[in-house]
């Protein structure tokens, strides 16, 4: 089935009995051409792509939940591709062209946002830094622009500019970034991978990678043995237990962080805004709510909440730059488990046993990366060869010193 406007208007009129689910609950086959562990955004989007550009339809997405039940649901989903790095910028350049196309490219609104991502600039050595960013911007096509003091109040008056500790002396905007509404994603892309002819089985978990001889030859999972030629795992924040049961250790740490949704407000906010000094970043949903976050809860956890002590580091991040948001009551709070990487950047790569792929290491930055990870992974499995703009997100990154530090701050996951 087609979504359109008139088929909005004509199933309002005659008492919406037209509809269809929008995916297929099959039961799993014996065996399937790619089997893809993770039904987030990134399974999904893989699978979307692997059947819409390679015509690879022999395909199942395997969630041991529920689709949208994991961080693709979780996240205060912002866009942007305003990177630094050669390794990244270009990727999400990519994520950022195909996010501009995809309500059309899969046929579902996922209330995709262009309202403008604004960094704020504290000090002089920021501002250069951040002119070097929009420099890389430009590289790539991706557009930025430094705005100075008042350019930025004339956008945003209700910050505090006269901060003592943190005087606000511009910002870097990205107008092409912004927000999506994040659970869309996840089933706009089961929509589109579905209706050419892909599996979506949800409940049903990987327990297990039938290796022999160094060659992947299927999965074991709760709802049996499923025999695949190619196996692509992207379980975000389980990556390590996952790959664990392959015998991999992965330079990959598994970290709490979360967000917040304050009650409803009228408009306020007009773009996402990021605290320079501090961190804190805070949109306004369509809703209404504020929708904001800070760092990570700092010590590793597989649980989907955090605790108190990053609830005040966030609320006095929001303070500091922000003070009407002290007007503001808290709706809800939530976590989502961070597959965070020593350098802050993933990895798309197969790994040292035949027919057994790794996409993970996305730390908080991943829900921006959906479309483009989801492109170059089903490039990956279908070509054998690395997309043009992931090359440099290997496994043995760490081994060679190639090292994608886009931050600059070292390796460690608590520094990005
Ligand atoms: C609070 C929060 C805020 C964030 N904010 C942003 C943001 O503003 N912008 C941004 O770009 N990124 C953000 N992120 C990061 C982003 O959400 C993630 O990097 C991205 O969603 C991870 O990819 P995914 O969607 O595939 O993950 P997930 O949705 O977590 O998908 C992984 C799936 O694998 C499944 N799974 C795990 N183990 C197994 C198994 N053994 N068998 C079968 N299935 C399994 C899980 O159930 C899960 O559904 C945020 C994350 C959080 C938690």
């Amino acid at each position: 089935m087609n979504y359109s406007g008139f088929k909005v208007f004509w199933e309002g009129i005659t008492g919406n009995k037209g509809w269809t689910p929008a995916w297929r609950d099959p039961e799993p086959k014996a065996e399937y051409d790619v089997i893809i562990v993770g039904g987030g955004g990134h399974g999904l989007a893989t699978a979307h792509y692997l059947a819409k550009v390679h015509g690879i339809t022999n395909v199942a997405v395997l969630e041991k939940g529920w689709i949208g039940g994991g961080n693709v649901g979780r996240n205060t989903t912002i866009i942007r591709s305003n990177y630094l790095l050669e390794g990244n910028q270009p990727f999400y350049e990519l994520s950022l062209k195909l996010w501009e196309g995809l309500e059309q490219d899969f046929n579902y609104n996922a209330m995709i946002s262009q309202r403008g991502i604004m960094n704020l600039i504290h000090s002089d050595a920021q501002r250069d830094a951040f002119a070097r960013r929009a420099n890389a911007m430009h590289l790539s096509g991706a557009g930025g622009e430094l705005l100075n003091r008042e350019q930025t109040r004339a956008m945003v008056p209700f910050l505090d500019f006269d901060n003592a500790r943190f005087p606000i002396q511009g910002s870097l905007i990205q107008r092409r970034g912004g927000t999506v509404r994040h659970d869309a994603v996840a089933w706009g892309y089961a929509r589109g991978a579905d209706s050419r002819g892909v599996d979506i089985i949800q409940n049903c978990e990987v327990t297990g990678f039938d290796i022999e001889n160094g060659l992947c030859r299927g999965v074991q999972t709760s709802r049996g043995a499923i025999k695949a030629k190619k196996v692509a795992v992207c379980v975000a924040g389980s990556s390590g237990r996952v790959m664990a049961k392959a015998g991999m250790r992965l330079p990959i740490e598994s970290h709490v962080l979360q967000a917040f949704v304050s009650e409803g407000l009228k408009p306020v906010i007009p773009n996402v805004i990021t605290f320079g000094a501090g961190h804190f970043y805070v949109s306004q949903s369509d809703k209404g709510g504020l929708v904001f976050g800070g760092d990570i809860d700092g010590y590793n956890s597989y649980a989907q909440r955090g605790n108190l002590p990053v609830v005040e580091d966030v609320c006095e991040g929001g303070m500091a730059i922000m003070p009407m948001i002290g007007r503001a009551r808290l709706l809800r709070m939530w976590g989502g488990i961070m597959d965070m990487s020593m350098d802050g950047s993933p990895f798309i790569d197969q790994t040292h046993v035949d027919g057994l792929y790794f996409n993970g290491g996305w730390c908080y930055g991943g829900f921006k990366a959906t479309p483009a990870s989801g492109y170059c992974y089903a490039h990956l499995l279908a070509t054998g060869r690395p997309h043009e703009v992931a090359t440099q997100f290997r496994l043995d990154r760490f081994m060679r010193g190639g090292q994608i530090d886009e931050k600059g701050q070292g390796a460690q996951p608590n520094l990005h």
